[in-house]
């Protein structure tokens, strides 16, 4: 068991602030709770600015 991944981390979106936290998904996009941000679809914008995935940055 690895309970120190990575892909657990939340991502915070460098516009508006929105962090994306991966035990809550994110219903506006349709993720469901528990996906990685690095699995979330490619096309998955920030819900309140519309950020593309590249404007998030990892928080530890
Ligand atoms: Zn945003």
């Amino acid at each position: 068991m690895d309970e120190e991944k990575a892909t657990k981390n939340p991502y915070r979106c460098t516009h508006c602030g929105y962090i994306y936290e991966p035990d809550k998904g994110c219903q506006k996009n349709k993720v469901n709770p528990g996906t990685p941000f690095q699995e979330t679809p490619e096309d998955y914008r920030c819900p309140v600015c519309k950020s593309k995935k590249a404007g998030f940055v990892k928080i530890k």
